[in-house]
């Protein structure tokens, strides 16, 4: 079985099956064995784990992830790769291949089906278009799985683990926060993959919290304060918030409650942390 990662193997498996690449599902094959090494070594995988791969693609990463975990399985969404997978892995006993969009996944039901006890950890070179949304899914679900080791595009990356005050500072920085640990393992540049993406990436993992590190009464309400003064970013804290249709607090109340908290009426959102945010709608609730 040829081992994938490079240019010549992946395009000999495109012309072989005839296969033409989606843009619309964020086909970016994955072609430098170096890379697949740093997100192998990154993801810090071992027998005793099961991993869930998103979008497998031709085969290329789910090869090595079967030589080294319990289990995997791999989720694919475009059918057209279901049967060059099953000529890829056809010698993994241990993968699972199921064609399905992971957004419409029951992925705690697929972790107790398929791994019982065993520690999960997701490990994917994820489809650009619709990153965000699979990693919040992944956190907010609140699943029971350890690590989350993705290839991203490298602006979200940065965004995912922003400190206040920088310009990528924002509500995804913050939910990532309060779900994860983030760590930065690899730059990866366009040239890496086939067909070349229009942007740099990143390895990224992020390790699940098994406690947020602040506590807060009402979650919810503390990341629409967190959208709200996020939603209009040039706005003062006051203005933002009290603008924001999820919310319907006046601009008094936002100012007594900053007031209570020794902070400026006139703060942007961008200058508080992940503690603030939770002091702040604590006061409000
Ligand atoms: N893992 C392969 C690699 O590294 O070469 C392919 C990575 S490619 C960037 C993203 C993969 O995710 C593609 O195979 C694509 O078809 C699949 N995909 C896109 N949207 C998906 C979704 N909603 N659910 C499951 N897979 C998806």
């Amino acid at each position: 079985m040829p081992e994938l990662a490079n240019a010549r193997d992946t395009a000999e498996i495109i012309r072989k099956y005839g296969f033409s690449v989606q843009k619309r599902f964020g086909q970016n094959f994955l072609i430098d064995e170096h890379v697949l090494d740093k997100i192998i070594d990154a993801a810090q995988i071992d027998k005793s784990d099961g991993v869930i791969e998103i979008g497998p693609g031709l085969g290329t990463m789910t090869r090595r992830l079967g030589e080294l975990a319990g289990k995997v399985v791999a989720i694919e969404i475009d059918r057209q790769l279901i049967p060059i997978l099953s000529d890829t892995l056809s010698d993994c006993d241990n993968v699972k291949v199921i064609n399905a969009d992971v957004m419409k996944t029951d992925l705690k039901l697929l972790i107790d089906e398929e791994f019982g006890d065993m520690p999960v950890k997701v490990v994917a070179n994820l489809p650009y278009y619709i990153t965000t949304p699979i990693v919040m899914n992944l956190l907010e679900g609140r699943l029971a799985i350890d690590s989350i080791t993705i290839m991203i595009q490298k602006e979200v990356a940065e965004r995912m683990r922003a400190l206040p005050g920088s310009k990528d500072y924002g509500a995804l920085s913050l939910a990532v926060g309060y779900y994860a640990d983030a760590y930065i393992a690899a730059n990866v540049p366009p040239n890496c993959f086939m067909p070349r993406p229009k942007v740099g990436s990143c390895v990224i993992r992020l390790t699940v919290l098994k406690n947020p590190p602040v506590s807060v009464r009402d979650e919810k309400q503390m990341f629409a304060l967190i959208r709200g003064a996020f939603n209009q970013r040039r706005k003062t804290l006051v203005n933002a918030v009290s603008n924001y249709e999820g919310l319907s607090f006046n601009k008094d109340e936002i100012e007594e409650a900053l007031k209570e908290l020794d902070l400026s009426p006139s703060i942007r959102g961008e200058a508080l942390d992940l503690r603030q945010f939770a002091a702040l709608s604590d006061v409000l609730t």
